[in-house]
């Protein structure tokens, strides 16, 4: 047996705690150790598992099942290490309580994973305190009667908080939340309530406070947690955006309460980070249009991709002038919703999942797009923009050397854009499936260089065909002030060249830009200079002048 299991320091954490119940994995062999408790609770057969993942997969609710799978087999897939989920489970009594299941994965040198260890703590309104920061669990939320009492609530969340988790680990994060907590605790009053919401969310609900007491606490919060100090001595910068609701007056009962909460902190996220925006009525309108837009792009989908339509943005050889290539731009008109801007569908396609059916759907269109111009253009350079999100789909790769193969393109031909590479938490995962879509003669491309989250740092652990320069830094370049944009496109360009890569400069907008720019070193143009993105048949007519030149 397994030396992991033999350890009185097992027994220590098995006996630590009756409501935490402790679970060791051998993952080489797939046997596991249950703590007494948890044997008991849950009325296992023996504290010795083989296959555990099966057997407490039954033990799941149903309605739960999906969830808890897709969190555990990204751990044991290496997606992430730790396994962090909150679900239903049954116990010996056959009564489903929820439990809050935490784990982490201990990988050897070479990455495998050797040891899977976690516990499991019943949160069916037994636990009143967070385990991790001791604030007051939401649970805690059901005895508050937001009918007969006025008041503020404040929902303030971490911006960014998987990504200093992916900069800093686990055990860091969990720090930052314990000082975060308490820098707040500290500048609450006496007799407001400290909530721990969820992972990186807290609720301060402040017995008659108005907004501008309200406005106030944000400000101490927000300039004494812009940077963390931890007890080594780190000192870690970060942000926290906000939402407020006055109650009873904006939400009376705790259900409208916490949408209306949620709904703020997600505007303040997406459109105002490091503030604190209080609930109104745009808000609750926005939040509405973005679930028609949802049910609307949903019924398109369904009924076949039904509403969108590439349109497509030359890509000009700086030095011929000529077109020898496009990006492909998705435009979607709905059934009921007829003027949502990319920026807009593609954000809620990606926030419910739905951009990865669309997505392929763009991936197969582009594909078969190369083909059909080849005879009589012959072969331009196509690419087409994929998230991280689709990348780390499991059948990502799969599909495209398939869709590929299916039409007979030659991939050398197709540029895959790498959009919001600020999403990336697993650059590595990222790196070995660009190599690999590399080796099959794929081109990729960073999007947005410049502007998007770590830039750099991205170039320096993806190997990369193509950088293309952010819009914003290209635009107004021939504007008076904008020599700092100038020395940083030519010494971007510079950098490109020394690494070996090809370049596309976006955002060429009048004649001045593509002189200035075209005495650099890039390799492709693009922008409204030579058109706006366009539909096929527009396209194809500029490909046709351009031919006749
Ligand atoms: P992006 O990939 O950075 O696309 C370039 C955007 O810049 C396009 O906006 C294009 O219309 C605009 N643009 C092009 N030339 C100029 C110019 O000279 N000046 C200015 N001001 N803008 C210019 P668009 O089409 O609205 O697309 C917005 C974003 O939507 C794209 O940004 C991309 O991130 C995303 N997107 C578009 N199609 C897809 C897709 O099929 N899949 C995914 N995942 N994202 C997509
Ligand atoms: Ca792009």
């Amino acid at each position: 047996m397994s030396d992991i299991f033999n350890n009185e320091l097992f027994e220590a954490f098995a006996s630590a705690s009756d409501n935490v119940l402790i679970y060791v994995c051998d993952v080489a062999v797939d046997v596991s150790r249950w703590s007494k408790a948890a044997v008991e609770y849950f009325g296992l057969d023996s504290e010795y598992i083989e296959r555990a993942g099966d057997v407490w997969a039954e033990h799941v609710h149903p309605d739960d099942l999906e969830m808890y799978l897709d969190d555990i087999n990204s751990v044991f897939a290496g997606t992430k290490n730790r396994h962090d989920c909150q679900y239903r489970a049954r116990n010996r009594m056959g009564e489903y309580v929820w439990v809050e299941c935490k784990g982490s994965m201990i990988r050897d040198a070479g990455g495998n994973p050797i040891i899977f260890a976690g516990m499991l703590t019943r949160i069916d309104g037994e636990s009143k305190y967070d385990t991790l920061t001791g604030l007051l669990t939401t649970y805690e939320l059901h005895h508050i009667n937001f009918e007969a009492q006025s008041g503020s609530a404040v929902l303030i969340g971490i911006d960014g908080f998987r990504r200093v988790i992916s900069n800093y680990g686990y055990n860091t994060g969990d720090e930052i939340l314990i000082e975060f907590s308490k820098k707040i605790k500290n500048l609450c009053h006496p007799e407001w309530k400290l909530f721990r919401f969820s992972g990186d969310e807290f609720l301060v609900v402040a017995f008659g406070a108005e907004q501008e007491e309200i406005s106030d606490f944000y400000e101490k919060v927000r300039k004494q947690t812009d940077v963390i100090e931890l007890e080594d001595g780190r000192k870690i910068g970060i942000s926290a955006s906000a939402g407020s609701v006055i109650f009873p007056q904006d939400a009376n009962s705790r259900e409208s309460l916490i949408n209306n909460l949620e709904h703020s902190l997600e505007f303040a996220k997406n459109n105002q980070k490091g503030t604190l925006v209080s609930f109104s009525e745009e808000i609750a309108q926005k939040h509405e249009r973005g679930l028609a837009l949802r049910e609307d792009l949903k019924q398109c989908i369904k009924n076949n991709f039904k509403g969108f339509e590439l349109f497509f943005q030359p890509f000009v050889n700086r030095d011929t002038n000529k077109i020898v290539g496009c990006e492909c731009l998705l435009r979607w008109k709905g059934e009921k919703i007829q003027d949502s801007y990319p920026m807009e569908f593609i954000k809620i396609l990606e926030d419910y999942g739905g951009i990865r059916e669309v997505g392929f759907w763009v991936m197969e269109q582009a594909i078969k797009q190369q083909v059909a111009w080849r005879d009589t253009y012959g072969d331009l350079w196509v690419s087409f923009n994929v998230s991280y999100q689709q990348f780390m789909d499991d059948n990502f790769e799969e599909r495209l050397v398939a869709c590929a193969e299916k039409y007979g393109v030659n991939p050398t031909y197709m540029i895959i854009e790498l959009t919001e590479s600020c999403e990336v938490d697993n650059p590595t995962e990222l790196a070995a499936m660009f190599d690999r879509l590399r080796q099959r003669g794929f081109r990729l491309a960073l999007d947005d260089f410049g502007t998007a989250y770590a830039s750099l740092e991205m170039l320096k652990c993806l190997h990369v065909d193509y950088i293309k320069v952010e819009h914003s830094f290209v635009r107004e370049l021939a504007e008076p002030g904008h020599d700092i944009d100038y020395v940083i496109i030519d010494n971007l360009l510079e950098m490109c060249k020394h690494l070996g890569y090809h370049s596309i400069v976006e955002g060429v907008e009048n004649s001045d830009v593509a002189d200035i720019v075209g005495g650099m070193d890039a390799t492709l143009l693009q922008g409204y200079y030579y058109s706006r993105p366009v539909c096929l048949n527009e396209f194809e007519k500029l490909l046709n002048a351009d031919r006749d030149k």
